[in-house]
């Protein structure tokens, strides 16, 4: 099945559309917005089924995959959202300056306008909503371009979305580069893109020549740093839950490993039985254990089974586009598996005596997305987080921190601008207005050019 583009004028009509709904006042009702909201989890709840099998078409992913990680995830975050949307949008006070006497002031969030929002294929179905949950709660319209490189699910997003919702208020844009392209070159109020580091630049360069905001969640590598206090029959299973999700293309799975040299055997072995407790002797044959999205992404990690010595795995299924779980030993660290982000289920180990090496080493590339650090010692861990910056992450723990609506999820440096879930979906989405609201009760007449003792005052007032 293959995504087709469509024409410049569909994606300019499919805008004012939106514009003119947006201009109504339609989604400017919390009610209005709940109502959405409210629809929104009964679709995804309702076509649980078509999710699942468009997902296990599009990857492999087993049901409860993507329960966890495509349809429960949605489902929370609107049960949140909704708990809390009340809060979130109503005015705020805030004090006012002593040069304000008398005046009150108050922040107010409001929509954008309409918001484009690009996915990505990794996973596909959620991250294409997550963000319109967020546009829609904040009261904007939003436009969705799904990935072209997951073809039934960008179908079925169509499908649901625009059959679902009214088409000017939430519509899914089908399409690859070229679509993308002519959505770029729109006047969106708000750009929200999920994906590489190269698009993301290609996405900022377009919103920047018309000063449109943008999000953007990007990628890169991902350490994960395993210290000799650490549990590591626990740390190894935990990291290989990070790693084999989704067969390693997940935007923060731990890309590769530090391990301290005096548990790397122990580490290994551990994580050697993991595999096997997960999938069995033979991964490949597993049901549970995705494959890679497509030929280019497969031939592009069986080339990385050169750069160094196979520990683990190392098994290729062209047929199925399936890889064993790997662990490797880089021949140094200017091999490709160390030089890209990986996205798939190859993990280098790299050993150290000295934590600052590990440090020295992640801070001279870019900022991760996310870094993973297993450890008992707390002194460990204050260190790490003052030396090291990244997106977000977790101590003794991989990917767990994506799931929490309280945290705010996003990059930092190359690994993207702004972050989501939770009230920061509400906020990436919102203006904050700032309104002073002045008493006409009286007039301090100081400042004006023929006030009286306006120096002095001023100079009391500020200093
Ligand atoms: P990608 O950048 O290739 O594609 C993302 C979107 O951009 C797709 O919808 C695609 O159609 C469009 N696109 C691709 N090339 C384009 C171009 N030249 N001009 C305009 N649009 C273009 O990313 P991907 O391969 O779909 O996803 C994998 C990447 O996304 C990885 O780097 C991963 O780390 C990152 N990612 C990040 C997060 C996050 O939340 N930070 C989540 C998932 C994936």
């Amino acid at each position: 099945m293959t995504i087709e583009e469509v024409s410049l004028d569909i994606v300019q009509t499919a805008l004012q559309q939106h514009k003119e709904f947006f201009k109504t006042g339609t989604t400017r009702p919390i009610k209005y917005r709940k109502q959405i909201l409210e629809r929104f989890a009964k679709v995804i709840k309702d076509h649980e089924k078509d999710i699942i099998e468009a997902l296990k078409t599009d990857l492999g992913k087993s049901e409860m995959e993507t329960y966890a990680t495509e349809i429960g995830i949605l489902l929370e975050e609107i049960r949140f959202i909704l708990k809390h949307i009340d809060d979130w949008a109503e005015a705020k006070k805030v004090k006012t300056a002593k040069t304000h006497i008398g005046s009150k002031a108050y922040k107010v969030p409001e929509p954008y306008g309409v918001a484009l929002i690009i996915a990505p294929w990794n996973y596909p179905f959620q991250l294409a909503l997550s963000p319109v949950i967020g546009a829609i709660a904040a009261g904007n319209t939003a436009i969705i371009k799904p990935s072209e490189l997951t073809p039934h699910t960008s179908k079925l997003l169509e499908r649901l979305i625009n059959t679902q919702f009214e088409t000017n208020h939430i519509m899914v844009i089908e399409g690859g580069v070229e679509t993308t392209q002519h959505l770029l070159r729109q006047p969106f109020d708000y750009i929200f893109f999920t994906g590489s580091v190269p698009v993301g630049k290609v996405v900022m360069e377009a919103a920047a020549k018309q000063l449109i905001p943008v999000t953007l969640e990007l990628g890169g590598k991902s350490p994960c740093i395993v210290d000799d206090t650490a549990d590591i029959p626990l740390a190894a299973k935990r990291i290989a839950f990070g790693k084999v999700t989704n067969a390693g293309q997940t935007c923060i799975a731990p890309d590769y490993l530090f391990i301290h040299k005096k548990v790397k055997q122990q580490f290994i072995q551990e994580f050697k039985k993991v595999i096997v407790e997960f999938y069995g002797t033979e991964p490949l044959q597993s049901d549970t254990f995705g494959r890679i999205v497509n030929e280019r992404h497969f031939n592009r990690l069986t080339n990385y089974l050169q750069d160094g010595e196979i520990l683990l795995g190392g098994k290729v299924d062209h047929a199925s586009l399936k890889m064993e779980p790997t662990l490797l030993v880089p021949r140094d660290v200017t091999v490709p598996v160390m030089q890209d982000e990986i996205f798939g289920p190859i993990f280098p180990v790299l050993e150290y005596e000295n934590l600052q090496e590990v440090i020295d080493f992640v801070t001279e590339r870019p900022k991760p997305l996310a870094l993973y650090l297993f450890t008992s010692d707390e002194k460990v861990e204050e260190r790490i987080n003052h030396s090291i910056s990244y997106g977000g992450g977790c101590v003794n723990d991989t990917l767990m921190h994506i799931v929490t609506p309280y945290l705010p999820f996003g990059g930092v440096g190359e690994s993207g601008i702004g972050n989501y879930h939770g009230e920061s979906s509400f906020s990436t989405f919102s203006h904050y207005k700032s309104v002073l609201k002045q008493t006409t009760k009286f007039d301090m007449s100081f400042r004006y050019p023929n006030g009286r003792f306006g120096m002095q005052i001023i100079k009391k007032l500020l200093k």
